[in-house]
């Protein structure tokens, strides 16, 4: 499955997350760790998303991060306070294109999901049927990430707080596709929402910065692994983690 991570901070190179740590997020989109049977490499596309004054700013592409030649100048150059990034293992049967390369995002969200939705489409088509058409018809890609973004964008714009909007979806979905690997990401570039669902989740927090990664970037001893089935709401002041359920 794929790998994400979210930072929130003071203003850093994007490099600092996709390349130059040990286990950097391009070192895991060819030789990560802790996959958890959900695919070997995560060499079916790629995006960064970061947050401008004028709002997020995605790159995405649909070949390897490691074979793209534009990303390392890109993201040297780069600097931001909140990035959400991620490489992708497509699940068998989903389209390779840049469409369904997370983030995906609308306003100020950016959002990426790991995992698989177990069952798709049939599983979650009611839950689909639910969303205005609209909606449907302007889906970025014909893959369960992409419904369950739209799945959180609906909750959004309806005046939802983030938090809710994701542990909604992940107890709807899980209630229709039982089993799902459902690991959600989210920001709105000062709070992050992630989810922890059948895959691997860390996170690394000092005094002015939070680090929300599938695997840890490095090995810094003050990351720390987050149980499955857990809702982490993340902002520049705090880090809760809460069983999800309890939600
Ligand atoms: N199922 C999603 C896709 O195909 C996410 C895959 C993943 O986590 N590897 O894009």
């Amino acid at each position: 499955m794929c790998r994400h991570l979210a930072y929130l901070g003071p203003p850093i190179p994007l490099s600092r997350l996709l390349f130059e740590p040990a286990h950097s997020l391009c070192h895991q989109s060819w030789a990560p760790r802790d996959m958890r049977g959900g695919g070997t490499i995560n060499a079916d596309g790629f995006g960064a998303g970061w947050f401008t004054p004028a709002g997020p700013v995605r790159y995405r592409r649909d070949t390897p991060m490691w074979s793209d030649t534009t990303l390392p100048a890109l993201a040297a150059s780069v600097t931001a306070g909140a990035v959400l990034a991620a490489v992708r293992s497509a699940t068998a049967g989903m389209p390779v294109t840049e469409s369904a390369a997370a983030p995906f995002g609308a306003g100020p969200w950016l959002f990426s999901h790991n995992g698989q939705v177990v069952g798709w489409p049939r599983s979650i088509a009611k839950l689909a049927a639910a969303l205005p058409v609209e909606d449907l018809l302007v889906l970025e890609a014909p893959t369960d990430s992409a419904l369950l973004w739209a799945l959180v964008h609906d909750q959004l714009r309806t005046g939802v707080p983030a938090a809710s909007a994701v542990a909604n979806v992940l107890a709807s979905v899980s209630l229709v596709a039982p089993e799902s690997r459902l690991n959600l990401l989210l920001t709105d570039g000062s709070t992050v929402v992630a989810t922890t669902a059948g895959h691997s989740l860390s996170v690394r927090r000092s005094d002015d910065f939070v680090l929300i990664a599938s695997e840890p970037l490095d090995d810094d001893p003050a990351w720390r692994q987050v149980p499955d089935r857990t809702l982490l709401v993340a902002d520049s002041e705090k880090l809760t983690l809460t069983p999800l359920g309890e939600t």
